[in-house]
């Protein structure tokens, strides 16, 4: 089950994935490099044995990108063993991974969830949850958990609720995931979020809730709705594909435009593409084409893979817009530099106007909860005026989602989402990234690098 549901969460990571499973007595794992499909087999699948099992998909925000912080992280401690995975990042790892060091502590991985298990293991007294609720009273971020020990299974939020994580029901067992896409793949019935603040105990069956953590307010993190979660997912409360088609109707409502064809960049771009062409009455084409096999370029970690997958990614049909005006709808714009060389294919392949459309507003300051942006320095809205990205990404206009537009696309009440990456306002701020975050500088390399060519 947990092997079929990694396959429904593949795009939240793919970098690395694992199992650990529990038969009460021992815990078994196996974890490597690579996607689902080719880490596990029959035999490999065989020996995770047990009555409960937890999984994970790695792309990594915090640590490097190799096998030692594949997940789940699995360690020996005065609880028994534990299994622990992560969604979500960090923003003290560092300080406490100091102080634990200092104080003898030695680290299998350079990733700030083994920080984590770190604390756990120094909390004697008590039971495990009474552990898990003093260790969690120490760490600040993002957190979405699982922990599997011998005989519990252990969800758990932060308290500003960053992260998803939901959970279902099936045949009488309680499963926990991210998105409930992996519920509908194995057949689970979905009941509600793991609320923020909460750790979900499961052992012999039964489940136990406590309300352990707190915090001033909540912060669901908005780009969830807007690019990372999937579409059929059901993501704090709400389907994902609603949002979607929420902010491309508003969006075709804020910036219309005369246009012939609403073109979606696939496949986060579809859902508002639909959005936008049925509010303007502009018809909706495929003109666009994505290779599947080539990753999502966002999350892959190193620049020389990002570049290769721009250029076999996409590809567009020329008998569809050859002397089109064409609205391109995206998600957003993140350096530039994917934006500009899209627009470039579509003018190629015949365009006679591309006028692009993004379903937020601009990306002004980067994330320290677990997506893996670029620095602010990087990020071309961090600097430059709409006016000047469209100049810079050769199209005829560019307009984005308003803030309230993108809001009312996701149902959000008063604050209770996370907004950072569009208003530079940090619902925890934290030293580290006063520098990055606070930097002014404007993209000059890519900015005059761009007018050379
Ligand atoms: S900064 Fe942006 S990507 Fe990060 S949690 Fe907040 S809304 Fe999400």
């Amino acid at each position: 089950m947990v092997y079929l549901g990694l396959y429904a969460l593949q795009h939240r990571g793919q970098e690395s994935t694992g199992i650990s499973s529990s038969d009460g007595a021992q815990v078994y794992t196996h974890k490597a490099m690579g996607h689902v499909a080719d880490v596990y087999s029959e035999e490999t699948l065989a020996k995770l044995k047990g009555h409960a099992s937890i999984g994970h998909t790695r792309y990594s925000t915090a640590g490097d990108s190799s096998e030692g912080n594949a997940q789940p992280i699995v360690v020996k401690c005065s609880h028994g063993t534990i299994a622990l995975c992560h969604n979500g990042n960090l923003i003290n790892a560092q300080d406490l991974r100091q102080e634990l060091a200092a104080q003898g502590a030695i680290f299998q991985s350079t990733s700030d969830s083994e920080v984590i298990l770190h604390l756990l293991a120094r909390y004697q007294g008590g039971d495990l949850l009474d552990a898990l609720g003093q260790s969690l009273s120490r760490i600040q971020g993002a957190f979405s958990l699982l922990l599997l020990t011998e005989d519990s299974l252990i969800g758990v939020r932060d308290p500003y609720g960053f992260r998803p994580l939901c959970l279902g029901k099936l045949n009488g067992s309680y499963a926990f995931a991210s998105e409930s896409c992996a519920f509908d793949l194995i057949g689970a019935t979905y009941i509600r979020e793991v609320e923020p603040g909460e750790i979900v105990l499961i052992r012999g069956g039964e489940l136990q809730s406590v309300k352990a953590l707190h915090a001033p307010r909540l912060a669901k993190c908005i780009f969830e709705h807007v690019y990372f979660s999937r579409p059929d997912s059901m993501v704090f409360g709400r389907t994902v594909q609603s949002s979607r088609d929420l902010m491309g109707r508003i969006l075709a409502q804020e910036n219309p435009v005369n246009a012939d064809l609403v073109v979606p960049i696939p496949d986060s771009g579809t859902a508002a593409s639909v959005g936008y062409a049925a509010e303007s009455g502009i018809p909706f084409a495929f003109g666009l084409i994505r290779n599947h096999y080539v990753g999502r370029t966002f999350i892959e970690p190193k620049k020389a893979i990002r570049h290769f997958g721009v250029k076999v990614k996409l590809n567009p049909i020329r008998e569809l817009l050859a002397g089109k005006r064409v609205i391109l709808i995206d998600d957003s714009i993140v350096r530039g530099t994917t934006s500009r060389k899209i627009v470039k294919m579509v003018r190629a392949a015949g365009a006679s106007e591309v006028h692009m459309r993004i379903t937020c507003p601009p990306t002004v300051s980067p994330c320290f909860y677990g997506i893996d942006t670029p620095t602010k320095k990087e990020l071309i809205a961090s600097s430059h005026t709409v006016e000047e990205i469209c100049k810079y990404i050769e199209a005829d206009s560019l307009s984005y989602l308003s803030l309230p537009g993108l809001l009312r696309a996701v149902s959000a009440k008063g604050g209770e989402f996370c907004t950072a990456c569009y208003t530079g306002q940090y619902p925890i701020e934290f030293a580290d990234m006063i520098p990055d975050a606070k930097a002014g500088d404007r993209q000059l390399d890519l900015w005059e690098a761009s007018l050379k060519e």
